[in-house]
């Protein structure tokens, strides 16, 4: 497999096309951002620790029989993965509340949310990822009712395998966001699965140990993400 030009570069991640059609290579960078790339900054080790974060969660959730772009590592940096037709929504559930539902609920943080919720979001930075419904993502042909069920019973299956995971870790799963898209007519789970992506909360202390402490400028990012991935068994060095 080559490596061939950049199709396109986003706020944390670059895609490169390969000599094989259906192949990509996502090149994860330290590059850091939040309110809709408002805040920026470079972290050291971060590409590398989300690379290897992803790839290990991903190759879980196809361990429980869900499908995902992703085929292997390539490098500290880098990861083989099937091409996808991007579905433009990110879908989101939440176990606890956090983030956006506390201020547009008016909720206070760290209410147990029985059952988790979902929410869908428009990707669209210009207009600051809008919530949508599926009667929007219908309407607007972003995607079609059977892959919007799928995309909704996917989601909440990946709930299942990682709060296991990260509660074995001592860990709560707050909250999270996955993108999907369609690979031969399926639908196959996307993107990335990283700190960058979800909540994590320390399970005694609920110190936060995700991207909110980039958000929050509590210091500490990348070194409580790889906290976290030791926690679950992950290899930094
Ligand atoms: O900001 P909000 O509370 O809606 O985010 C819900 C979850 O989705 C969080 O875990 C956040 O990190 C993630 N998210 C994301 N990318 C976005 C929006 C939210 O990864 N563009």
């Amino acid at each position: 497999m080559e490596k061939r030009e950049e199709l396109y570069s986003g706020k944390a991640k670059s895609v490169y096309t390969t000599d094989e059609a259906d192949k990509l290579v996502l090149e994860f960078r330290d590059d850091t951002s939040a309110f809709d790339g408002k805040k920026k900054e470079k972290l050291s080790r971060k590409g590398m620790v989300n690379n290897r974060f992803n790839a290990f969660i991903m190759d879980k959730i196809a361990a429980a029989g869900i499908e995902t772009h992703h085929i292997s590592l390539l490098s500290d940096h880098e990861s083989l993965v099937k091409k996808l037709d991007m579905i433009p929504v990110e879908c989101v559930v939440r176990n606890i509340a956090a983030g956006s539902i506390c201020r547009r609920l008016g909720v206070e943080e760290g209410l147990d949310l029985n059952p988790p919720t979902f929410e869908f979001f428009l990707k669209n930075d210009e207009l600051g990822d809008p919530m949508i419904n599926e009667f929007h993502i219908r309407s607007f042909g972003w995607a079609e009712a059977e892959h919007i069920e799928k995309m909704k019973t996917l989601t909440f299956a990946v709930n299942d395998v990682l709060k296991e995971l990260f509660l074995a870790g001592g860990m709560l799963l707050v909250d999270y966001k996955l993108e999907f898209g369609l690979f031969e007519g399926r639908v196959v789970l996307g993107d990335e699965f990283s700190p960058d992506g979800c909540r994590l909360w320390d399970q005694q202390t609920r110190e936060k140990l995700d991207k909110d402490r980039f958000r929050q400028g509590l210091g500490g990012v990348v070194e409580a993400y790889e906290e976290v991935g030791r926690r679950i068994g992950i290899q930094f060095d």
